[in-house]
């Protein structure tokens, strides 16, 4: 609890005088909430003021040669809810038939007491008996040891973003992530819906300590704090996150580096070295993209944004806070699909990582938007013909699925679109809802909505109706209608 409150009255007190924000009155300084200004663009510090966060502290060792690694988790959490916790649940994601790979917790602590746990869905949920009562506001310090393990060169058959392949061992979703609680519905304990994507997660601070061999190259959500080798070729570095959806943790070896500031933020392009034109063109098209999505949206507040060549084989990209990978193929293809899946990935760390949404319930949300600000990269860029490739193809798919009588409501949940109806109508019909929301409140309010749907909803996590609000608020009038026919119901809308 002390350090509930002075984290308050830290935020308290600097919230109205903003310089030096992370020394109390009675000059203590919060030295977790420090290390995290490294992570943020120098005029977005003051994010890390909007909420006292859970923060996540974990160490780490890396073992390529596994490959596997293991480490150890504090997990510090607040009860924000308003009935009172006798277990905690934590996503295991690693342990889904569909990575390929193992994460097996090893011990677990809460509040310094040893706890027992039981796991549900094929080992992809833990759940930690707590030794008392976690009443209503109070903090509970969870800690786990663990150990997880990657496939090699599984891309073919596993998904790629789990894996060591092409100089890239991706390790995402790697340590136990603390499941959300829902009001009225209780701990999200669903099982994992492969269709899409996998993690759900709220908001935290991580600050990750990572040891592994020197000539491993670490990439991670966030940015490095402090860094130093040791006598044995090891490397020692500690990254801070900023307020986060999760955290992503990569290790490379033969990939070459290219960067450019953008707007403050650090973007940095990894490709494979026997391309001699990749890293410009990807780090060009990168920065080019998050300028146009910092205009358009709001800024993005981080740092630094990172872009990987890697084998994810079965997709063309994929988005993880602060960090995006995309399939190695399409670096080696003239033609503008690198560009595209470059801008999808990127507008997702607005629509996902700012703004999140449950992405195995109404996936539409974010991918719906991504899709869509394919369109806008396009349209800002000023290559108008390619807008419009790109909405005739959404267009085309769209008519298909409706064809064979597959159209369903923007927010069947992923689990509920079998056959082939997942990307049709969560990408294709998303974004042409976006696209027929534009045309009917008309240019200044949709980029007001845009603008407004990130102020207001960043960190948060949303659903359908708060995106209703959001542009009902911007176009000062009533949207139920369309949102009904397009969300709710599976009306024979006209495709604009
Ligand atoms: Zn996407």
């Amino acid at each position: 609890m002390i350090r509930l409150i002075l984290l308050l009255i830290i935020i308290f007190t600097t919230a109205s005088q903003p310089a030096p924000y992370h020394i109390a009155r009675d000059g203590s300084i919060d030295p977790f909430l420090v290390a995290q200004t490294t992570a943020m663009r120098p005029d977005r510090i003051t994010d890390l003021m909007r909420e006292p966060w859970d923060r996540y502290t974990m160490h780490i060792q890396l073992d390529p040669s596994g490959p596997r690694l293991s480490g150890e988790i504090t997990v510090q959490l607040t009860n924000r809810t308003e009935v009172e916790f006798d277990t905690i649940w934590f996503h295991l994601y690693p342990n889904h038939p569909d990575f390929g790979g193992r994460l097996d917790v090893t011990s677990a602590q809460i509040d310094g007491i040893p706890v027992p746990s039981r796991t549900l869905h094929g080992d992809t949920l833990i759940g930690l008996s707590a030794p008392h009562i976690i009443a209503p506001g109070a903090q509970a310090i969870v800690t786990m040891t663990f150990t997880a393990r990657t496939p090699s060169n599984a891309s073919q058959r596993t998904f790629g973003a789990y894996n060591m392949e092409a100089g890239v061992w991706s390790i995402a979703s790697f340590y136990p992530i603390l499941a959300r609680y829902i009001s009225g519905l209780g701990w999200d304990t669903r099982p994992i819906v492969s269709r899409g994507d996998f993690t759900v997660s709220a908001i935290a601070l991580y600050d990750v300590t990572v040891e592994a061999p020197t000539d491993w190259q670490l990439v991670t959500s966030g940015s490095q704090h402090e860094h130093r080798t040791t006598a044995d070729s090891r490397q020692l570095a500690r990254f801070v996150s900023g307020p986060q959806r999760e955290f992503y943790l990569a290790a490379l070896q033969g990939l070459r580096q290219v960067s450019v500031n953008v707007d403050g933020t650090q973007v940095i392009s990894y490709v494979q070295s026997d391309d001699p034109t990749a890293g410009e063109r990807s780090v060009a098209i990168a920065a080019t993209a998050l300028h146009a999505f910092n205009q358009r949206f709001g800024a993005y507040p981080y740092a630094e944004l990172e872009v990987i060549q890697a084998a994810l084989t079965q997709f063309y990209g994929m988005e993880y806070p602060g960090v995006v990978l995309i399939e190695q193929s399409l670096y080696q293809r003239n033609d503008r699909l690198l560009e595209t899946t470059i801008a999808h990935e990127i507008s997702h760390q607005w629509w996902y990582g700012l703004v999140g949404n449950d992405a195995q319930g109404e996936a539409w949300l974010d991918e719906g938007l991504a899709s869509y600000s394919q369109i806008l990269y396009y349209e800002m860029i000023d290559v108008p013909a390619q807008a419009q490739a790109e909405l005739e193809a959404f267009r085309a798919v769209y008519r298909r699925l409706r064809e064979r009588g597959g159209d369903a409501p923007l927010a069947t949940p992923p689990s509920a679109l079998s056959n082939g109806r997942y990307v049709p109508v969560v990408y294709a019909k998303g974004a042409l809802f976006f696209h027929t929301l534009r045309q009917h409140i008309g240019e200044d309010a949709f980029n007001e909505f845009l603008q407004r749907y990130v102020t207001t909803a960043s960190y948060r996590e949303i659903a359908g109706p708060d995106l209703l609000h959001a542009a009902e608020q911007a176009c000062v009038c009533l949207l139920a209608d369309l949102f009904h026919d397009w969300v709710v119901s599976a009306a024979a809308v006209d495709i604009p």
